[in-house]
């Protein structure tokens, strides 16, 4: 870190990251908790704050302004629509200069207070402190189908992803660095983040409830996600056509065998045998359409990525006045 890029001088910085969609009646709370909890840092590290407004509909973005005139240490990015919460916390993590940044939900469901633990790890050498949840307070359908996800992905994926993560964590520059070189449309940021290795450790904590507001992931940007997740990190689902298409064939051979019995050995037991056709016919056309399917995915993807648009598109940047440069002699 260069000292011009810091008004603290030699302290490192630290920046918590913070994505925002519709989070008004958190904002507020958030920004007062958080600062809070950083003054235990303040001694060692200069400490700063990004909000990423992605897009929101209600008047987040007008209140995080307000944060930004009374703080000097806040920076607010305003994408120009809803990008997605992975595409929130990309801008944040391409535009925070800092040695360190901790990224967190917005809804005080991640609990400001375990970022110090994070910090304390990484004092010890650790790159990337992911924050691991003991329990969560969250609807049973959420915990069943976000344990199934984990479990799938673990099975099929190429790199190893921890258990109960999420986004919170504290990622050290130099990974950041390395981050900000993938630039696939369809993130799962934490799948990226154990790709590429150094050394990775977790702190356990309990999540708590959403303060306010609803979430910004419903059932069908959750499978979205999962798909990103899955396909993004596996070619599981690829091989899986073959191996079906192999024990398909199979079976149709035992087929022909019982076929080519009865009628050698047993002619006059042979019935018409629609059903048996009928049934055949929608399994099979059910099963190739699902295999179209999943080549489309990984189809899809490939058409994105070639298309090579920016991953998003920001309609504002206010980041605090920093002072005049040093010059160096
Ligand atoms: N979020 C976002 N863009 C979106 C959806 C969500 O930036 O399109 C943010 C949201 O403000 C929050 C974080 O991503 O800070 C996690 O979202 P949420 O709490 O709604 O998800 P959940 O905890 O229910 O999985
Ligand atoms: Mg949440």
């Amino acid at each position: 870190m260069t000292a011009e890029a810091h008004p603290a001088g030699d302290k490192k910085t630290i920046t918590y990251i913070f994505p925002i969609y519709n989070e008004a009646g958190n904002i507020a709370l958030l920004h007062e908790t958080v600062s809070k909890v950083a003054e235990e840092l303040t001694d060692r590290y200069h400490v700063e704050f990004v909000y990423v407004d992605d897009g929101s509909k209600d008047d987040s973005l007008s209140r995080l302004q307000v944060l930004a005139d009374s703080d000097d240490r806040v920076t607010v990015i305003e994408l120009a629509r809803n990008f997605g919460h992975q595409m929130a916390v990309t801008a944040g993590l391409d535009l925070a200069d800092a040695d360190a940044v901790i990224i967190m939900d917005s809804d005080m469901q991640d609990p400001p207070k375990v970022s110090l633990e994070l910090v304390e790890q990484w004092e010890r050498g650790y790159e990337v402190v992911y924050a691991q949840r003991r329990s969560r307070q969250d609807t049973a359908f959420k915990k069943l189908t976000a344990s199934a996800f984990y479990w799938f992905l673990r099975k099929v994926a190429s790199i190893d992803i921890p258990r109960n993560t999420g986004d919170f964590r504290l990622i050290d520059r130099k990974v950041v660095d390395e981050l900000r070189k993938f630039r696939e449309r369809d993130r799962f940021l934490r799948g990226l983040v154990s790709y590429i290795g150094f050394r990775q450790t977790g702190v356990l904590f309990d999540r708590d409830e959403r303060h306010a507001g609803i979430t910004g992931y419903p059932l069908s940007k959750m499978l979205r996600f999962a798909a990103d997740g899955i396909l993004g990190f596996s070619v599981a689902p690829l091989r899986l056509i073959s191996r079906l298409g192999y024990f398909i064939s199979f079976l149709s051979f035992l087929g022909i065998l019982y076929v080519a019995g009865v009628k050698l050995f047993a002619p006059e037991t042979a019935v018409p045998g629609w059903a048996f056709i009928t049934i055949g016919m929608f399994f099979l056309g059910g099963i190739q359409i699902t295999m179209l399917g999943v080549l489309g995915s990984y189809i899809g993807r490939t058409y994105a990525q070639s298309q090579g648009r920016p991953l998003y598109t920001v309609s504002s940047v206010r980041t605090p006045a920093k002072p005049a440069p040093v010059t160096k002699s």
